[in-house]
């Protein structure tokens, strides 16, 4: 076997990743929502504001961004990491964020509560050592066209380095279907299960590429047992620099965070109580 420590023969119990207060991996169902990118101070800290009202653990945003082509937004890199710290201390949410390059890690690490490893990089093996180096957890998410071993394998990359705290996410993976961007691996969760100790959350956004598609496919993925969901939402989706087409408006999420809630509770997980403080209020 090509994994070790991520597997679940050598560990039987979950492995639950504390992040500030919230966990992923026990029984509270975790949410990370944002921006695909920090685009502007204020668009990134109003979203934050709002989001932390629907109940979300944590908020996302890229400062480094991976596209396809190079004349598309980079990102605003270290201004972007700023950004996120600065909504950080007035949210109080933590912030999850990608670093692409090993050169940054140190500098991502120094803002970032959670480092994103793209699918993009999920085989960038020197990538995965640098931040199996550090001490901040690392959300890990599934290679374009990666099988479920290979990306266990990247996960053991980093635990061999002495860091234990991954969170797996499936994003979906390229197939011969095109309506869609990537497919979602519905199945990729319980064979992560019975696999792994780590947890596994989904992001429904890169995998529909569609916004109308998110929602139901962030209630299959609950429904199936992912321990979350990262999640694209943006106060303006048509004015976005990456990613408009798949992100949620504020509205629309806050709808589907009141619509997990009974599936959340069907599976057995806790879900966050502002959800449930939204309907009754009909804030939503
Ligand atoms: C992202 O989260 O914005 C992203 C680029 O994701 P992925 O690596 O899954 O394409
Ligand atoms: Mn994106």
């Amino acid at each position: 076997m090509g994994y070790k420590l991520a597997s679940r023969k050598e560990k039987k119990d979950d492995t639950v990743i504390t992040v500030g207060n919230s966990s992923v991996g026990g029984k509270q169902l975790a949410i990370i929502a944002g921006p695909c990118a920090v685009e502007d101070r204020d668009l990134f800290i109003e979203a934050a504001v709002k989001l932390k009202k629907t109940g979300v653990q944590m908020l996302r945003g890229g400062a480094f961004k991976p596209r396809t082509s190079p004349y598309a937004f980079q990102g605003l890199a270290e201004e972007g990491l700023k950004i996120l710290a600065e909504a950080k201390r007035i949210t109080g949410l933590p912030v999850v964020t990608e670093v692409m390059d090993t050169r940054d890690v140190e500098l991502v690490a120094g803002y970032a509560d959670v480092i994103q490893i793209g699918s993009r990089n999920m085989q960038n093996f020197v990538l995965l050592k640098e931040v199996g180096r550090g001490d901040r957890p690392v959300l890990l998410k599934r290679g374009l066209a990666a099988t479920i071993e290979e990306w266990l394998m990247a996960a053991e990359y980093i635990m061999a380095e002495g860091n234990n705290q991954i969170i797996l996410c499936e994003r979906g993976i390229r197939t011969f279907e095109t309506h869609t961007r990537n497919t979602l691996d519905i199945s990729a969760i319980p064979a992560v299960k019975h696999l792994s100790h780590l947890p596994i959350i989904v992001d429904p956004s890169h995998a529909a590429g569609k916004w109308g598609m998110v929602a139901p496919l962030a209630k299959a993925a609950v429904a199936a047992g992912a321990d979350g969901l990262i999640i694209e939402v943006h106060p303006c989706p048509g004015e976005a620099l990456s990613d408009g087409g798949q992100s949620l408006n504020m509205v629309n999420f806050s709808l589907l965070m009141s619509q997990l809630r009974p599936v959340a509770e069907a599976v057995g997980r806790n879900c966050f109580d502002e959800a449930k403080n939204l309907v009754r209020q009909n804030i939503i």
